[in-house]
């Protein structure tokens, strides 16, 4: 019984259905991983056991009473620690938030729940998800499972760092510029951003409103897939969510003939210089074997892609300035804020001291930033100027997708670097996302899918990355299922 946490959900689901073993054998597999492997690793903030057993033993009351499981009945799910589960902490990774317990349950956790998900832990990240590293975490430091000298990627490090190392089949993270996709490339698993509007970002710790979405993390696409069926679609908290409902027929239904007939573009700008041999070469032969699938490959140009950086540190400031206003010290007050108050500052000072030590230097960086290019007389030459920018980005999209269906590159220039590697130099931890913005900036769905491991040189993990047309995750969704079957 000690391999239960290397099957998938359809596996499990079987097993259950057929008595092999109960939800709660394979969640108690997952706590002893945990318990073994989370010393070191470091991806999880807080794990809750009784709760999860809970849950578990509701999937097997399902199997004893005869009645049909849910889609995620007895899979474990971790959270990133920027959603709200009712009742336990959301912290952001953030000291400013360390006492807060979140009092709601965010529109993804509703829909876990409905499912049937267990819910096993809260994961690190870099604080409000501003990083590449996981390093920008108040709380503690993740290490990346395939070389612990190296950072997990980030901002959502302890989701991928977590399903990486088996400690949970799939965790939910979010991606505002490659938080999902970059550590899924580092830790070697799949990490899917939907479309932007395809799942509820209620209850999610705003970063960029614009640009954030949440999404799945697995150890392969069958089971991303399976759960972003379960997270997708519309939720009255969050106007800016879409009426999609996809069935598992939709996604899982699509034959290889009809994933062939899908053509892949290649942009020339995503295969110029500065990338990585490493990187290149996996790249290379994650094309070899699609196009020994029978895909269809053709160049394409996305000629504004080369702002897309710049145009990013523009627009996420810009709203991470006004997101974070929120935190004054007074709303979602730390304990020692009561004894703050007690000493009968002014409510200027309260601000000063409760901004001034409870955000990190990243954060305030970026809050600096962002407050320049709102501020009147500079709104008009940055911030319109760089959404003016960001139409033309998905205009370019818009063009190539009029011949290809889904365009393919590198997801990030490196493999995981060293930890303590870039953190004195935040231009070069910004540069990890180069490839990883653009889809953001246009709102398409976009996914890391690991090169197979022998074909590479060394251990690290690579990641190829696909980026589809509008609420078409399920195109990505099945190439990486005929890519990883081959
Ligand atoms: N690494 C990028 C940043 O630092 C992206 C973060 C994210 O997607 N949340 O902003």
């Amino acid at each position: 019984m000690d391999n239960l946490t290397n099957l998938n959900i359809s596996e499990l689901h079987e097993g259950y259905k057929q008595k092999k073993f109960s939800a709660k054998e394979v969640i108690k597999n997952y706590l002893e991983n945990i318990k073994e492997k989370d010393g070191v690793i470091s991806a999880f903030l807080g794990v809750y056991e009784d709760l999860a057993l809970k849950q578990a033993k509701e999937a097997d009351e399902l199997i004893s009473a005869g009645k049909e499981l849910k889609s995620l009945s007895g899979i474990p799910i971790a959270i990133k620690d920027n959603i709200l589960v009712e009742g336990l902490p959301a912290t952001a990774s953030s000291k400013i938030l360390k006492d807060y317990i979140s009092a709601y349950d965010a529109g993804v956790v509703t829909k876990l729940k409905e499912n049937g998900a267990v819910f096993i832990g809260r994961t690190n990240m870099d604080e409000f998800a501003m990083g590449s590293s996981t390093e920008n975490s108040a709380v503690r430091l993740t290490r990346n499972p395939h070389d612990i000298e190296r950072v997990p990627g980030g901002s959502s490090g302890g989701s991928a760092a977590s399903v990486a190392s088996n400690m949970t089949l799939g965790a939910l993270g979010s991606d505002t510029g490659g938080s999902i996709r970059q550590p899924a490339s580092f830790c070697g698993v799949v990490g899917l951003k939907p479309t932007y509007g395809a799942v509820s970002r209620s209850g999610l710790i705003a970063m960029a409103s614009s640009l954030d979405q949440i999404g799945p993390f697995a150890r392969n696409s069958e089971d991303a897939g399976e759960i972003f069926l379960a997270i997708q679609g519309k939720d009255e908290l969050d106007n800016t969510s879409s009426n999609i409902n996809y069935s598992k027929e939709d996604f899982f239904g699509n034959n290889l003939k009809s994933t062939k007939q899908l053509t892949i573009g290649l942009p020339d700008e995503y295969f110029a210089d500065g990338t990585e041999k490493e990187v290149s070469l996996g790249i290379k032969t994650a094309i070899e074997k699609l196009k020994s699938l029978g895909i269809n490959f053709k160049k394409v140009s996305l000629p504004h892609s080369k702002y897309a950086l710049s145009t990013y540190y523009i627009i996420m400031p810009a709203e991470v300035s006004s997101n974070l206003a929120r935190f004054d010290g007074i709303r979602y007050a730390t304990k020692e804020h009561e004894i703050l108050g007690k000493e009968k500052s002014s409510l200027l000072d309260v601000y000063l001291k409760e901004r001034g030590r409870g955000f990190g230097v990243e954060t305030k960086r970026r809050i600096i930033l962002g407050t320049f290019v709102l501020s009147s007389g500079y709104y008009d030459a940055y911030y319109h100027k760089a959404q003016q920018v960001k139409a033309l980005i998905s205009q370019d999209f818009n063009n190539a997708f009029k011949e290809v269906d889904v365009i393919l590159g590198p997801v990030t220039p490196t493999r995981a670097f060293k930890i303590g590697e870039k953190s004195s130099d935040p231009l070069s931890m910004y540069l990890s996302d180069i490839f990883t913005i653009p889809a953001n900036m246009a709102g398409l769905p976009a996914i890391s899918i690991p090169v197979k491991k022998y074909e590479i040189d060394g251990e690290l993990p690579i990641g190829f990355h696909l980026v589809g047309k509008k609420f078409r995750e399920a195109d990505l969704i099945n190439i990486g299922r005929y890519y990883e079957k081959i």
